[in-house]
């Protein structure tokens, strides 16, 4: 609302609004990464660091979801796919008007199950994650997924990797902290 009201009030602005989805994946050369500080909220992390055995087990917040296997989905979005959509957004952006404000949801229009993606780590990358299923976390909304349709449409971007990229990057990145 704060930047649709200034790009509203002032005439040399413009804007593109991006609406992140769940960022994972790390750069494929594994040179590039996530480093949380302290103990990781997010899942992909706190798994690579589950199979690097630095935490003993995922605890998946909750199965008792109304979804197919009882966790929560959501829409695990590639970060290099993430990185070209910021490329597409200012090329669409740069030759509009000044108030110009647009929306875009970036993600992949799917949504994947907590366990299916622990699941998917094990199988591409060979590797065991110790997991338990533990209480449900506030505020955790069972299912989110994003609708592409209109950054497919205006910028001419989709997504390109599958969770199998992400997931198999992340464990790059995390193995190449490690080997330092
Ligand atoms: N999650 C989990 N165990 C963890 C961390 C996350 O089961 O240790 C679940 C969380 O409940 C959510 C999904 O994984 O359904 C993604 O959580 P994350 O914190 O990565 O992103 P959020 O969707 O909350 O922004």
């Amino acid at each position: 609302d704060i930047l649709q009201d200034t790009v509203k009030a002032e005439d040399t602005i413009k804007g593109v609004i991006l609406r992140y989805f769940n960022p994972i994946g790390a750069h494929p050369t594994g040179i590039i990464g996530e480093f949380p500080k302290g103990v990781p909220n997010n899942l992909v992390p706190y798994i690579t660091q589950t199979a690097a055995s630095l935490r003993e087990k995922v605890t998946i917040f909750g199965n008792n979801y109304p979804t197919s296997d009882g966790t929560c989905i959501r829409d695990y979005i590639h970060v290099v796919d993430l990185a070209n959509a910021h490329i597409a957004a200012l090329n669409w952006i740069e030759n509009k008007p000044m108030h110009t404000c647009e929306v875009f949801n970036l993600g992949t229009g799917k949504g994947n199950s907590v366990l299916e993606v622990i699941q998917t780590f094990e199988k591409i990358n060979k590797a065991k994650v110790n997991y338990e299923i533990g209480e449900r976390r506030n505020g955790d909304v069972p299912v989110i997924y994003s609708d592409v349709t209109k950054a497919k449409k205006i910028l001419g971007w989709e997504t390109k990797l599958s969770l199998e990229d992400a997931l198999m990057h992340s464990w790059n990145w995390e193995k190449s902290l490690r080997n330092k």
